[in-house]
């Protein structure tokens, strides 16, 4: 039996996976990330901790197929990050560096791409070749698997579906500098933004008003006691991103789209409002993609960087 690591580098956390090559997960543990100093520790903090677990599982290094990587900024097919938003790296060239550091063969890739090679080889997606997953958190996350291999891209960007340009009328500005962006929308504080607008726009009697705050979560709970405002709101997110959806099978033509991220907590009645207005505008040979719910939560990047080394 053959082994394999699923590093998933976050911000805060590095989370860790040792698989058996079959899709078992033997042993998941964290670290923390070490982001100073230009994030110079993390590959070796990894390197460390990776070499740890082998000797107390008294796993050789010829017994390894490698490690997986997931990174949080796009990622080339070599490895390469050009830039990072939150672990300090400038150029970084990861499966160098980490071969170095192990002598273990590394493959490193966008973790929003590695995700969803995750939901395809252990959750949601399983069995499938091509599918679209869309993670619904902060941001708006996407990751395009076309034949069983993430699309990458020219620059590491492919399958950035939150920054689809869906209305180009919008005058605020998403986090990305652009107006108009799915995650506008789409992402939990896209769906607050879409709430606060529609409660100021007249005085309709709503659950909402009497909330100290309002987020995703407060917005698909007062739709599941039944408030029309409330309903409005959700509406809208579906027409948002299942015409998103829609435009996107017509480039993918998925079997499957995987829905994913602490937004899709909501539940099945979220996929009702997406998959409605996606039927709405997909093209006739894309009318029966599938639509469900992740199932790995935050194990799919583990999960997808181990698939990616395999
Ligand atoms: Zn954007």
């Amino acid at each position: 039996m053959k082994y394999c690591f699923g590093v998933d580098i976050g911000g805060t956390t590095v989370k860790i996976g040792l698989f058996k090559t079959d899709g078992e997960l033997v042993d998941k543990w964290e670290i923390k990330t070490r982001t100073e100093n230009k994030g110079e520790a993390i590959l070796p903090d990894i390197a460390e901790s990776l070499k740890k677990k082998m000797e107390e599982k008294g796993i050789e290094a010829s017994q390894m197929s490698g490690i997986g990587i997931g990174v949080p900024a796009p990622v080339d097919d070599n490895g390469v990050v050009q830039n990072t938003a939150n672990l300090g790296w400038g150029y970084k060239e990861v499966n160098r560096e980490m071969e170095e550091l192990t002598g273990l063969k590394v493959a490193a890739g966008n973790d929003a791409n590695v995700a969803a090679l995750g939901e395809m080889w252990l959750g949601a997606g399983k069995g499938q070749k091509n599918m679209i997953m869309v993670t619904l958190g902060t941001g708006v996350g996407g990751g395009v698997i076309v034949n069983g291999h993430p699309l990458v891209g020219a620059h590491g960007a492919g399958g950035e579906i939150g920054h689809l340009c869906v209305n180009y009328e919008e005058t605020e500005h998403c986090g990305c500098g652009k107006t108009g962006c799915l995650e506008q929308y789409a992402s939990a504080t896209g769906i607050a933004r879409l709430a606060k607008k529609r409660l100021a726009a007249d005085d309709a009697a709503s659950s909402l008003r009497d909330k100290k705050e309002i987020s995703a979560k407060t917005v698909f709970d007062a739709l599941k006691d039944g408030d029309k405002v409330a309903e409005e709101i959700v509406e809208e997110f579906g027409v948002y991103l299942g015409h998103a959806m829609a435009n996107l099978a017509a480039v993918v033509d998925p079997s499957v789209i995987v829905i994913g991220g602490g937004v899709s907590k909501a539940g099945e009645i979220l996929l009702d409002y997406v998959e409605k207005n996606f039927r709405e505008k997909a093209f006739f040979a894309n009318k029966n993609t599938e639509f469900v719910l992740a199932t790995l939560g935050n194990d799919a990047g583990i999960c997808g960087a181990a698939k990616l080394i395999l």
